[in-house]
């Protein structure tokens, strides 16, 4: 069950929106907010969305904002026709006679030309748990007005997407959705109950194999550290087993932390979570990929927090 839905039918429009994040790999993407903060919220290692509520935006909102990004591509790109040769920073500004609140909007679209306008991030935390319909409306809206994107990337429970048949997930991969972030974090059941995960390994497992039926690339996360000394070894070698039957595109791997503001934090102070040192996730990882086996999956260890931010590299099956 995800938490609370809120859908505000009458609200009024306010211009595009911004979510608080997006995997590193999306930093030349556009973001196009969908739905706001996360409709499950009760994992005690994440405090990202704590306190706020869940909402799916309009479809006719979001709709407006694909329309407001290409009116200003389209201002921007005949600006920059006219104005080669000139110092171009100068005369790209916001056009007159656009509401204030667009003003958002149009730093969006001027860094996105910037960046070459090839790809697009749905956010916020899980845009599959939009009616399937409504999300093939927004990605043929996407399609048809930046027929040039070749990659449109969301984040994804695994919860919600072992719900959606295999139909409309090959609808929603055929209107352009290509690639799908989903933290798995740990297939160690005992772990996922403990961290109110939200969801078993045998979900995670149906889940990824669907995304990737469809033809959806998919990105699994690993969290080293998050099964606690008494865990470590069985969270590794379960994770292991579930990227196995998976084969995810890309494994990605976020190392625990323990900041004040998640629940965590409590288990960790009065002692019920006994949190690893750097060696014991070091051995974490060894065993995780000791026991990864036939993935031919991209590894990547893309995160400031991360114990080794260096390590990565593709494995061949
Ligand atoms: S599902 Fe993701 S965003 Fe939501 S609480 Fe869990 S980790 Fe945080």
């Amino acid at each position: 069950m995800e938490g609370g839905i809120i859908i505000k039918k009458t609200e009024n429009y306010q211009g595009i929106e911004l979510g608080p994040i997006r995997p590193p790999s999306e930093s030349e993407s556009i973001m196009l907010r969908i739905t706001r903060n996360c409709p499950w919220n009760k994992c005690k290692f994440c405090g990202l969305y704590k306190g706020k509520d869940f909402s799916i935006r309009p479809v006719d909102h979001v709709i407006k904002d694909i329309d407001t990004i290409r009116y200003y591509i389209d201002e921007i790109e005949k600006n920059t026709a006219q104005s080669s040769g000139k110092n171009q920073q100068d005369l790209i500004s916001l056009p007159a006679r656009r509401p204030e609140y667009e003003r958002l909007a149009f730093h969006v679209a001027l860094s996105w030309f910037r960046a070459g306008m090839k790809s697009i991030f749905l956010q916020d935390a899980n845009t599959m748990i939009v009616k399937p319909d409504d999300l093939v409306r927004i990605l043929n809206h996407i399609k048809q007005l930046f027929p040039q994107v070749e990659r449109i990337t969301s984040y994804a429970r695994s919860q919600t997407i072992a719900r959606i048949s295999d139909e409309d997930m090959a609808r929603i991969a055929e209107a352009g959705l290509n690639r799908i972030h989903t933290g798995m974090e740990s297939a160690s059941d005992d772990v996922l109950r403990f961290v109110k995960k939200g969801v078993d390994k045998k979900t995670h497992i149906q889940a990824g194999q669907k995304v990737k039926r469809a033809g959806i690339e998919l990105s699994e996360y690993f969290m080293p550290g998050l099964g606690g000394e008494e865990h470590a070894l069985v969270s590794a070698l379960e994770t292991a087993d579930a990227m196995n039957q998976i084969n995810p595109d890309f494994i990605r791997i976020r190392t625990l932390a323990i900041p004040e503001n998640i629940e965590l934090y409590k288990d960790y102070k009065s002692g019920v979570f006994k949190k690893t040192g750097d060696v014991q996730v070091a051995e974490e990882l060894l065993q995780f990929l000791d026991h990864l086996d036939g993935v031919t999956s991209t590894i990547k260890s893309d995160h400031i927090l991360n114990l080794f931010q260096e390590s990565q590299g593709f494995l061949s099956g």
